[in-house]
């Protein structure tokens, strides 16, 4: 099976896909430890690929560079220069023991088509810049899209003090990098220099393999609520309070967990709702617990949806506590927007996925991408490639080499068919 996939491939397409998973596979070995990968935002290895990245856009013919926050940018002039482009990008930076293709994968494709590109001289009637942001997943300094929100103007100069676990400043560890981090500002960029923001990525979830696709459109990255509950009622001796009179919280949060997630079960509108975390006081064997805390991690593809979950959720999670005689205490801890896909970019990202020869299929993405910065100065779109079993942030996560050159064939033919869109009204 495996010597006809790589025979009917075809000879002029079979080279991209060897290429890039080639790439992803020496990116992958840049780690903090050999045994597990880790590439944390702006240390010695993050460094090491940097640079590696950086000599493989030169490689394919853009003009590249380290911006202020240490994203690696690359340009690829169009039929003249100095034309607005359109961006491709994911990130370079990874979570501790992670997999190799997640942020990587988006970024080599974007690179290896514009190779492909140079190397046949086609020039476009705009620009294509790629760009591998520095940091997404926030792992060192517990804030995430620290890359994207540089370019998107949006940087928090605060979390320049802000410290990681071994007591080192962000402001230090630009400096030690190489980076002035009184410059920040340096890597933003205006609305008018972007025509659009596409993003390739691994789906990170079990949809694609389980409807035998290769490649899906993203319809919006999912906003999410994250919740802090806490039930409070009355500790006792275990052998001694009848059962009737009790005020047990875990069991109150335990009903309260199972009232979740029929609510987001039953929901047709693609509710998602995950307790990740739950801790009981005083959490010995012969005590009653008086106390029980857990969070709510809630997601949805609009926020119109999510906004009213939470509320049928606080009111379900309230009729519980209050049956039970238990103190409810619900605090929103995080909020994140949804990011819609702009359906003219979408629209283009499906005929590219369509011209291609494989159905076409919309899903939403539950977890969060660049694009929640870039929309803020661009439109933005997305093409998810199937990942086995769905997994991801895990050394497990993979991609077979023929569905990465299907994404690396769709990515291209979306840049030689890109038609620059509406300006959104918000610019
Ligand atoms: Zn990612």
């Amino acid at each position: 099976m495996r010597e006809m996939n790589a025979e009917t491939a075809g000879l002029q397409h079979s080279s991209l896909g060897d290429e890039i998973v080639g790439r992803i596979n020496r990116l992958g070995q840049i780690s903090e430890t050999p045994e597990h990968l880790a590439r944390v935002f702006l240390t010695p290895e993050h460094r090491a690929a940097a640079d590696l990245i950086l000599a493989w856009m030169r490689d394919a013919g853009l003009h590249a560079h380290l911006d202020a926050i240490g994203n690696v940018c690359g340009r690829y002039e169009g039929e003249r220069p100095g034309l607005p482009c359109l961006m491709l990008g994911s990130h370079y930076d990874t979570v501790r023991d992670a997999g190799k293709w997640d942020g990587p994968l988006g970024l080599i494709t974007a690179i290896s088509c514009v190779a492909d590109l140079h190397r046949r001289g086609r020039r476009l009637p705009f620009a294509i810049e790629v760009t591998g942001f520095a940091d997404e997943e926030g792992v060192r300094f517990a804030s995430t899209l620290l890359g994207s929100r540089a370019v998107a103007g949006t940087f928090n100069e605060r979390v320049l003090s802000s410290k990681d676990s071994a007591g080192i400043s962000m402001r230090d560890a630009l400096a030690a990098f190489g980076l002035d981090p009184d410059h920040i500002g340096a890597a933003a960029r205006a609305p008018s220099e972007l025509l659009a923001y596409v993003e390739l990525h691994i789906e990170q979830g079990p949809v694609l393999e389980a409807e035998h696709l290769p490649v899906g459109v993203v319809t919006a990255i999912a906003g999410a609520t994250r919740l802090a509950a806490s039930l409070t009622g009355m500790a006792g001796h275990a052998g001694t309070v009848p059962m009737l009179l009790r005020r047990d919280a875990l069991t109150g949060a335990a009903e309260c967990i199972t009232t979740i997630e029929e609510l987001c079960r039953t929901d047709d509108g693609g509710l998602i709702g995950t307790v990740g975390y739950i801790h009981a006081m005083p959490g010995a064997t012969n005590v009653i617990p008086g106390q029980a805390a857990f969070t709510i991690d809630l997601r949805a593809p609009t926020d119109a949806h999510r906004k009213r979950a939470v509320a049928d959720i606080v009111r379900q999670i309230e009729a519980v506590a209050k049956r039970r005689k238990l103190v409810l205490q619900v605090d929103v801890t995080h909020e994140n927007r949804t990011v819609p896909c702009a359906p003219w970019l979408k629209a283009q990202v499906a005929d590219a996925v369509a011209a291609e020869g494989h159905r076409v299929f919309e899903l939403p993405s539950g977890a969060g991408h660049d694009g929640m910065a870039m929309i803020d100065i661009a439109d933005v779109a997305m093409l998810f490639v199937r990942c086995r079993g769905g997994i991801s942030h895990h050394p497990d996560e993979h991609v077979e080499v023929a569905d990465v050159d299907i994404g690396a064939r769709v990515l291209l033919r979306l840049i030689e068919s890109f038609q620059p869109g509406p300006r959104s009204a918000k610019m």
